[in-house]
């Protein structure tokens, strides 16, 4: 326990500046032209905007899919834009969780197997065997957590939407992320599956202090994060609905415990 009387609040995600272009037709398409952003330690903010305003460009470039023009990106303090090709591939293994309206699970791994791939990828052959026994019981434990326990084995393909949205959450977690960060994670799902997700989300946040940033263009989904930001124009128009809650719960997303899932 910190002993200082207020709380500290990281800014575990810096965007400074951030610029990024694309190539169309003769011209160049301005996407981003200068976008400032914090994440607080613990915050769930929301990034909202018309279709075609950045929003995903934004996710990736924080997510290190993707390289800005200019601008800045530190996480926890150190620069993650412009790193060599490893460590931003080691970054992105460890350090961001990531999720996607259209899941991206593996057809041809069963649900246990797509939550642990991201650690079969990171671990040679050998020191897979020695971590596997650990890895299987997070994994089982997230899964448990999703409402997810009977369905260990199943491909993705035998699941509904709701339930591929959530074992795509449990990989996003399975490496103990700092941050995740999810583009529009209920779009290809009805609206009670939908809620369903984002009580999860909701959840790992308030309960585990998990960092949040979730990308959506629907405004009853915003309404539920600490704060909202709206990108237009490729800047970052306005704040909305700053809330008290900086930093809640836990320090991870560590203890998964039994959640209620309606999806
Ligand atoms: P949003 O997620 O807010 O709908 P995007 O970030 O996907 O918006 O896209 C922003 C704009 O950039 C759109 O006009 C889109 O067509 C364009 N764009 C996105 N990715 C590329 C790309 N790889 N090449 C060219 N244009 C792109
Ligand atoms: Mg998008």
């Amino acid at each position: 326990m910190s002993q200082t009387s207020e709380p500290i609040r990281d800014h575990l995600l810096r965007v400074r500046g951030l610029t990024k272009r694309y190539r169309s037709g003769e011209g160049m398409l301005e996407v981003l032209r200068g976008v400032d952003f914090d994440l607080g330690q613990g915050e769930f903010v929301a990034i909202v905007g018309q279709s075609g305003s950045g929003k995903s460009t934004l996710l990736h470039l924080m997510g290190l899919l993707d390289a800005p023009d200019g601008g800045a990106i530190h996480l926890a303090g150190e620069r993650i834009d412009g790193l060599p090709a490893r460590r931003r591939d080691r970054l992105r293994n460890t350090a961001i969780g990531m999720v996607f309206q259209a899941y991206h699970l593996l057809p041809e791994l069963d649900v246990l197997e797509n939550v642990l791939a991201p650690l079969m990828v990171r671990h040679g052959v050998l020191e897979w065997l020695r971590v596997r026994g650990e890895a299987r019981a997070r994994a089982r434990e997230l899964l448990a957590r999703f409402g997810l326990a009977e369905r260990l084995h199943h491909r993705p393909r035998q699941l509904s939407g709701g339930e591929m949205q959530r074992v795509a959450i449990a990989r996003a977690l399975i490496a103990r992320p700092r941050v995740l960060l999810a583009d529009e994670p209920t779009g290809n799902l009805d609206e009670a599956t939908g809620f369903g997700i984002l009580d999860a989300l909701c959840e790992l946040n308030r309960r585990d202090g998990l960092s949040i940033v979730l990308v959506t263009h629907d405004a009853a989904i915003a309404r539920r994060a600490d704060r909202v930001v709206r990108l237009a124009a490729g800047r970052v128009e306005e704040s909305g609905r700053e809330s008290a809650a900086g930093i809640r719960g836990g320090g991870s997303a560590s203890m998964p415990r039994p959640v209620h899932s309606a999806a």
